[in-house]
């Protein structure tokens, strides 16, 4: 065998290579087996080109554990190498790249694991690696190269009867758990779920059975255990696809999963290169959402799960796969969000999403609506985050009122716009947030004519906020806001049935009623209809503090101020209160109204709630 020395300078490479990338050393069987992948795929291009004949049908990597020995070995039927090749490829070629990546990347140990070190990340976990291989070519002999994690290396004669390479990587003691075949079968489900060019790990036991009932027997059977599909769902033409593809593809990426609502196919080569599939899923799982994550490849090599930099945030909750050899793999993160590729690739991803959901809205409205409430989320978010978004979902985001009722924003405005318009022009869009706890108000509202839209969602806050500043003339009060009768102030008031004198008395015996403890209180002429006491939260205070409440800041600076509305057209203020005798009475009346106003927005607590209790059992009783 010959000697050499790899390279003079850069004697120290090996212990950092061992040490550097300690929590992501399992890539080092990603980069072989693309390795062994590469060399397959030049011998097909090869042989397509007509320079070279060879059965390339069954091309297979093998990857095998050998206890005893402590090996573990990637053996393909590629292109192989002659003994100048190794030289070259394995001495220089990939020696130098590996002393670059570390020389650039050493203090970025957040972004390793999602490219490669190539050949040499093998001493990560070995401490000797043998190469057996033999070129294509007729005149190739077998050669062996032999490393021992030094710059020293040995090339001589080999034993190989077959075309292709055999890395044998002797695991070095620390490295044990990469000798044990559930780890092993876990990192190549990991990377090469999708890689183009067969893998096998062994053979497994498959079972079958025969016959039927009594009869029926288990027969076991030894068969290759295959480890990728070579031709997935997304590098495939979507003409030649049909839904339930998508579906299994779906089932294949993330096993046992609930099936998606819908899918967009990517696949565009100019000005980048990029096919995946992204699937909408069904929101109602919030672990799952947590698991299942969309994929990034970069020519079927799985790269990382972490697509923050390239798919934009508000669709960082859709599942899939994307794949992309456009996206610069070997650089920073904050290089990543300059990059103008992956601008262009982020926004030509936002901008199939918005047209995808246009489609469907277009197409089929009645089954777009009934998955609003899970698409909802998406579209909202996305609105809120990118201004391009937002200008194409405008056209496609929904309301929807207590009747279950979709409208889309102008849709909607041109509903409400002639009831519920106020002097200054703006239109008032009733929401509520639970219809449960607003009945009463929602109750109020329609016997005035108006309309109610649901919010339910958290995000529903910021949206609201978003569209008031985009949209310009539409302001939202939530239903127990204010009087429902003042949300939409008309030129003319309604007429109170009392003169001012008595309004004044009323206010009096309510004044005595509330005490210091109270919320500001006025006089309205509202509908008989309407209750005689109501309180209502002023819009703003409260959003206010539920965006602080949101973003987990202090409350305490404000206070939780209500509005106590009397309702002076009211029988039992008009009639039965002022009729009343005796100032105790009176004050005592006001009081259980308040009460009961209190009750009906769920404030009435501890002792208050127990005193009307027990005056409420006297009237009973
Ligand atoms: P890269 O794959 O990025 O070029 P590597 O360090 O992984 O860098 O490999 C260096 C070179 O060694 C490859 O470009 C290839 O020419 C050669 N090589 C590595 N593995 C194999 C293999 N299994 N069969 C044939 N050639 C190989």
């Amino acid at each position: 065998m010959e000697k050499g020395q790899i390279s003079v300078q850069t004697e120290n490479i090996f212990p950092i290579i061992k040490q550097f990338l300690y929590s992501d050393q399992e890539i080092f069987l990603r980069e072989l087996v693309s390795n062994a992948v590469d060399a397959s795929s030049k011998l097909k291009t090869l042989v397509s080109k007509g320079e070279v004949s060879a059965d390339i049908d069954n091309l297979m990597i093998d990857i095998t554990i050998d206890k005893e020995n402590n090996t573990l070995t990637i053996s393909d039927q590629g292109i192989g190498m002659t003994e100048a090749e190794v030289k070259k490829y394995l001495n220089q070629v990939a020696f130098s790249s590996a002393t670059d990546f570390l020389k650039k990347y050493k203090d970025e140990a957040s972004i390793i694991g999602h490219f490669g070190l190539g050949f040499y990340s093998a001493f990560m976990v070995a401490d000797k690696v043998e190469v057996v291989t033999r070129s294509y070519k007729k005149s190739g002999k077998a050669v062996k190269w032999v490393c021992e994690g030094d710059p020293q290396y040995e090339i001589g004669k080999g034993e190989k009867k077959q075309r292709g390479t055999d890395i044998i990587l002797h695991i070095s003691d620390d490295s044990k758990e990469f000798l044990e075949e559930t780890r092993i079968q876990h990192l190549l489900d990991k990377y090469c779920k999708f890689l183009p060019v067969q893998i096998r790990f062994g053979t497994k036991t498959e079972t079958t059975y025969e016959g039927e009932g009594d009869d029926r027997t288990s027969i076991e059977t030894e068969v290759d255990n295959l480890i990728n599909n070579t031709s997935p769902a997304w590098k495939k033409k979507p003409a030649k696809l049909k839904d339930e593809d998508y579906k299994n593809f779906y089932n294949e990426l993330y096993p046992f999963s609930q099936p998606p609502l819908f899918w967009i196919h990517l696949n565009i080569d100019f000005p980048f290169d990029l096919t995946g599939i992204l699937y909408f899923p069904k929101l109602n799982n919030s672990i799952e959402v947590q698991k299942n994550k969309i994929q990034l490849y970069s020519n079927q090599v799985y790269v990382t799960d972490d697509v923050k930099e390239i798919v934009p945030e508000f669709l960082t909750l859709l599942h899939g796969v994307i794949d992309s050899p456009d996206i610069p793999l070997n650089v920073s993160r904050s290089y990543l969000q300059s990059d103008s590729n992956v601008k262009k690739i982020t926004s030509y991803i936002t901008k199939k999403v918005a047209e995808k959901l246009a489609k469907l809205f277009k197409k089929d409205r009645e089954e777009y609506q009934s998955k609003w409430s899970e698409i909802g989320t998406f579209v909202k978010y996305g609105m809120l985050t990118e201004e391009k978004f937002h200008d194409k979902a405008v056209k496609f985001a929904l309301l929807q009122n207590l009747s279950n009722e979709f409208y889309t924003i102008e849709e909607y405005k041109e509903k409400i716009k002639a009831t519920q318009t106020d002097k200054h022009d703006k239109i008032i869009c009733l929401y509520t947030n639970n219809p449960q706890e607003h009945h009463s108000y929602i109750e109020s509202a329609k016997n005035y004519g108006y309309d109610v839209v649901e919010f339910n969602n958290i995000i529903d806050n910021h949206f609201m906020q978003h569209l008031e500043s985009k949209v310009g003339d539409m302001t939202f009060v939530r239903v127990d806001s204010d009087t429902v009768d003042n949300l939409v102030q008309k030129e003319e008031s309604r007429e109170s049935v009392l003169s001012e004198k008595e309004q004044e008395k009323v206010k009096g015996f309510f004044e005595g009623a509330l005490g210091d403890g109270g919320g500001f209180l006025s006089m309205k002429a509202l509908s008989p209809e309407d209750h005689p006491v109501l309180i209502t939260k002023p819009e703003f205070m409260r959003r206010m503090k539920e965006m602080q409440s949101m973003q987990g800041m202090d409350m305490g600076m404000m206070p939780d101020s209500h509005n106590v509305v009397v309702n002076t057209n009211h029988p039992l203020i008009a009639e039965k209160l002022l009729k009343m005798k005796g100032a105790e009475r009176k004050e005592g009346f006001a009081s259980y109204l308040y009460d009961l106003a209190r009750l009906n927005q769920n404030m009435l607590k501890g002792e208050d709630m127990s005193k009307f209790i027990e005056k409420s059992l006297s009237f009973v009783g």
